[in-house]
């Protein structure tokens, strides 16, 4: 593997807490290190071997912060057009459709329905017009999926990541993706 590969891998950042936080890239995960605000997290064997001219790194695959990161701010977006289509990735919440998108209220306004993110989904036109003053029971229109609030990113990327990653690791398995680069 080249140098500007191996810069370019994924290694996980966990908070000083130990909550898995972002992936960032090696390059980055470097910087990091030698600034003293990671540590190495021994969970696996993986690791990257970077070498400099005047030094040799082993960059592991999961680090910890040894700072307190400080909480970026965020707040629950606002129930529009921009943020529905995208909590519900641009498709129709009752058929799948991702053409002539337009919001819904699962409750209807007039049934006394509030414009909520536990109310508000996205609809194509043909179903919003076939589902009409019905609520989904009535109109025998299933949801695809529950409709709530957008996470907070922090959040989503730890239940992302202890769903895609196989903890614990297998005892005494051997390194996914061992490497070894040249930096200069
Ligand atoms: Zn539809």
């Amino acid at each position: 593997m080249i140098a500007s590969q191996v810069l370019e891998q994924s290694v996980v950042v966990f908070s000083k807490n130990y909550l898995p936080i972002s992936k960032i890239n090696v390059r980055r995960a470097i910087q990091l290190l030698i600034t003293g605000k990671a540590e190495a997290l021994d969970l696996t064997q993986e690791s990257w071997l970077v070498r400099s001219p005047s030094m040799v790194l082993v960059v592991p695959a999961y680090i910890r912060l040894t700072v307190t990161s400080v909480e970026r701010i965020w707040k629950v977006p606002p129930v529009n057009r921009r943020e529905v289509l995208r909590r519900d990735n641009y498709t129709c919440q009752y058929c799948g459709s991702h053409k002539h998108l337009t919001l819904d209220h699962v409750i209807p306004v007039s049934r006394g329905g509030l414009h909520t993110w536990d109310n508000v989904v996205t609809a194509c036109e043909r179903c919003n017009q076939r589902k009409s003053d019905r609520t989904p029971i009535e109109a025998s229109m299933p949801l695809h999926t529950k409709p709530k609030a957008p996470m907070h990113p922090t959040v989503a990327f730890a239940e992302q990541f202890w769903r895609s990653e196989p903890f614990p690791p297998e005892i005494g398995g051997t390194s996914k993706h061992n490497a070894e680069t040249n930096i200069s």
